[in-house]
C-alpha cells in the first residue's frame, strides 16, 4: 500500500489577492447595474476582450456557476433545471445558470446573476454555448450575438485556414456593429489595443507561472491555479488581474531560488485533464497528502489564449480584432486528437510528469470526447501511466468520491513501483 504521509501544501500568499481581484469584477458588475451602463453575459472562449474594449461590463455565467458549486448550491439549481424538463446528462454550468435564473437568485455570493442587456456566445468550445444562450435570451427578451468558430483538424490546408480567418474576422466586425447600435458607444482601435495588451500581458505572466511549476520541486499546487485562473476569462483586458499574477510569479519564482515546493514533500507529479470538480476541490488535497502534486492542467492553461507563437504583441496591437480571430481559432479545445497527443508528449516531457489523472467529465463532451484514445497513445506510445475518472465539474451526484479515492491510491501505488524498479 502507498503510504499516506498528511504532506501539507503551502498556498501562495499572493493567491489570497485573488478573493479582491474577483470582488472587484462583482463590484464593477454591480456598479454598471446601478448605474444603466450596458452588461453582457459571455461564454468562455468568446472575445470578452471586445466587450472591454467598448465598455461592455461582461459577465461570466460559468464563473457564477463555479461558486454555486463552490457553495454547495449547484445540485439544487441543477436539479430545478431538471424538473424544467432539461436532460439529466446536460451540461451541469447550464443546468445550474438555468436553476439560478428559474429561481431569480441574484445574490452574486452564491452565483446568482443579473439579468444582462445581451448575450455574447460562441462554438469555439462546444455547441452548448451557443444553445445555451438562445434558450436564455428567449427568456430574458435580449438579444443575442454568437460567433461561429471552424474546427482546425489534421488536413485543413492553409487555403481552407485562411478562408476561416477571414470568416471570423467578418463576425467579429459584425459583433462590433452589433454592440455599437445597442450601446450607442464607438468602437475606438486606441482603446482596442490598450485592452488587447493588458489580455496580451496577463496571458503572458500566467504562462511564465506555468513554466515555473517545470522545476522540481513545483513552487505551487492547484491551490493556486484553480482558482488563479477565474481573472483570465473574466478580466483580459484590464490592469489590477496582472498586478496580482506578477505578484503570485515573484513568490513563485523566489520559492524556486529557495529550492521551496508547494508540497512539504514532492513524490509524484501529476497532469489533471479536465475541469476540477469546485463542488469538491478537497480531493486535490487528498492527493497531496500522499506527496502528489498537480503541476500541470492543460484546462487552466488553455485560457492564456496567446499560444500560438507567431502571435507577437506588435501583430496584436497593429490589428487587434484580426488577431483576435486567429487566437480563436487556436485555442487549445479545438485541437484534433493528433496535435492533443503530440501536446500532451511535449508537457509530460518538458514539466516532468510521472501520470495523468483525465477527468471524464460526464455532463461535458470537448472535456470527455477522445479521452480513451488519448490514454491509449499516452500509455503505449509513450508509456505513460494514465487514470480516467467520472465525475462532474458542477453535479456532486455524479462523482463517487470512495471510488474515486479507491482508483487514485492504486494509482499512486502503480507510480510508486515503477520509481522503485
Ligand atoms: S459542455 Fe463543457 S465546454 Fe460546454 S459549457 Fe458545458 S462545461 Fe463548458
Amino acid at each position: 500500500m502507498v503510504e499516506k504521509k498528511n504532506i501539507k501544501s503551502r498556498t501562495l500568499k499572493a493567491t489570497s489577492g485573488l478573493k479582491l481581484e474577483m470582488g472587484r469584477h462583482y463590484l464593477a458588475i454591480e456598479q454598471a447595474i446601478k448605474e444603466g451602463k450596458p452588461t453582457a453575459w459571455a461564454t468562455s472562449g468568446s472575445p470578452v476582450e471586445l466587450l472591454y474594449a467598448m465598455d461592455v461590463q461582461p459577465m461570466l455565467p460559468e464563473n457564477s456557476a463555479t461558486i454555486s458549486a463552490a457553495k454547495g448550491q449547484s445540485k439544487g439549481f441543477i436539479e430545478i433545471a431538471e424538473d424544467e424538463g432539461f436532460s439529466y446528462d446536460l451540461c451541469s454550468y447550464f443546468k445550474t445558470n438555468i436553476g439560478v435564473t428559474s429561481s431569480n437568485t441574484i445574490d452574486m455570493s452564491v452565483g446568482g446573476i443579473k439579468k444582462p442587456t445581451f448575450m455574447l456566445s460562441s462554438d469555439v468550445i462546444c455547441d452548448t454555448h451557443v444553445d445555451w444562450f438562445q434558450v436564455q435570451s428567449k427568456r430574458f427578451n435580449v438579444p443575442h450575438f454568437t460567433i461561429d468558430v471552424p474546427h482546425v483538424v489534421s488536413n485543413t490546408s492553409n487555403r481552407q485556414k485562411h478562408y476561416f480567418k477571414k470568416y471570423v474576422i467578418e463576425q467579429l466586425w459584425d459583433f462590433i456593429n452589433f454592440m455599437q447600435e445597442i450601446t450607442h458607444h464607438e468602437f475606438d482601435i486606441n482603446k482596442a489595443r490598450e485592452v488587447a495588451e493588458n489580455s496580451f500581458d496577463l496571458s503572458k505572466i500566467w504562462q511564465d507561472i506555468f513554466e515555473l511549476r517545470k522545476c522540481v520541486p513545483s513552487p505551487l499546487s492547484t491551490k493556486d491555479t484553480f482558482g488563479g485562473l477565474f481573472p483570465l476569462f473574466t478580466m483580459p483586458g484590464l490592469k489590477s488581474p496582472i498586478k496580482l499574477y506578477k505578484k503570485m510569479y515573484k513568490e513563485a519564482k523566489q520559492r524556486v531560488d529557495e529550492g521551496i515546493g508547494a508540497l512539504e514533500e514532492e513524490n509524484y507529479r501529476l497532469m489533471f485533464e479536465g475541469i476540477p470538480f469546485w463542488y469538491n476541490l478537497k480531493f486535490f488535497n487528498f492527493l497531496e497528502q500522499y506527496g502528489a502534486i498537480i503541476v500541470y492542467e492543460p484546462y487552466t492553461y488553455s485560457f492564456s489564449k496567446y499560444m500560438d507563437p507567431s502571435i507577437t504583441k506588435d501583430i496584436l496591437l497593429n490589428s487587434p480584432v484580426e488577431t483576435m480571430a486567429q487566437l480563436m481559432l487556436s485555442f487549445w479545445y479545438i485541437y484534433d486528437l493528433k496535435t492533443r497527443v503530440q501536446k500532451f508528449q511535449e508537457t509530460i516531457k518538458n514539466w516532468k510528469i510521472d501520470g495523468v489523472i483525465l477527468h471524464n467529465n460526464l455532463s461535458c463532451r470537448p472535456n470527455s470526447c477522445g479521452l480513451y484514445d488519448l490514454k491509449k497513445h499516452l500509455m503505449e506510445d509513450s508509456d505513460v501511466p494514465c487514470l480516467i475518472i467520472d465525475g462532474d465539474m458542477n453535479d456532486p451526484r455524479k462523482l463517487n468520491s470512495t471510488q474515486t479515492i479507491n482508483k487514485i491510491e492504486s494509482f499512486l501505488e502503480l507510480l510508486e513501483n515503477r520509481k522503485k524498479n
